[in-house]
């Protein structure tokens, strides 16, 4: 069923504690923790605990989660502070643009340069 818990996700398992993570924040429905292979010196994910395959059927099937996971990318920007130099917010959607985990997830990116920078 759309949204439960997928049996061989990675991000369903940081979820439920199965597997560990370096978590900088969290809500009742989001989790934000740091990217295991940082493409910049800030470089957090930030998920929905639902499961979506990616962005856009997130929102679709649970526009109050999508909206949470970018309030919550807001935030870890704030909590990092980028916001004032800047950051970016990505949602790799597809094997073609370079998804490899399929569990809808914002990459936060920033602390450099970014304007050259594909995550
Ligand atoms: P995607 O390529 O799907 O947009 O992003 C998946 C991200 O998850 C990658 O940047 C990758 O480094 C990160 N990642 C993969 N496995 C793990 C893990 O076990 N722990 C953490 N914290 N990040 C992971
Ligand atoms: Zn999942």
């Amino acid at each position: 069923m759309a949204g439960e818990p997928q049996a061989d996700c990675l991000f369903c398992k940081i979820v439920a504690g199965e597997i560990p993570a370096t978590i900088v924040r969290e809500t009742d429905t989001t989790l934000a923790f740091r990217d295991i292979n940082p493409q910049a010196p800030t470089h957090v994910l930030v998920i929905p605990r639902v499961h979506y395959p990616d962005a856009a059927s997130l929102a679709a099937g649970d526009p109050g989660a999508a909206a949470d996971v970018l309030r919550e990318a807001g935030k870890v920007a704030s909590q990092e502070q980028v916001n004032e130099s800047g950051y970016r917010i990505i949602f790799n959607s597809g094997p073609g643009a370079g998804q490899t985990v399929f569990h809808a997830h914002a990459h936060v990116l920033g602390g450099q340069d970014l304007r050259r920078l594909v995550a």
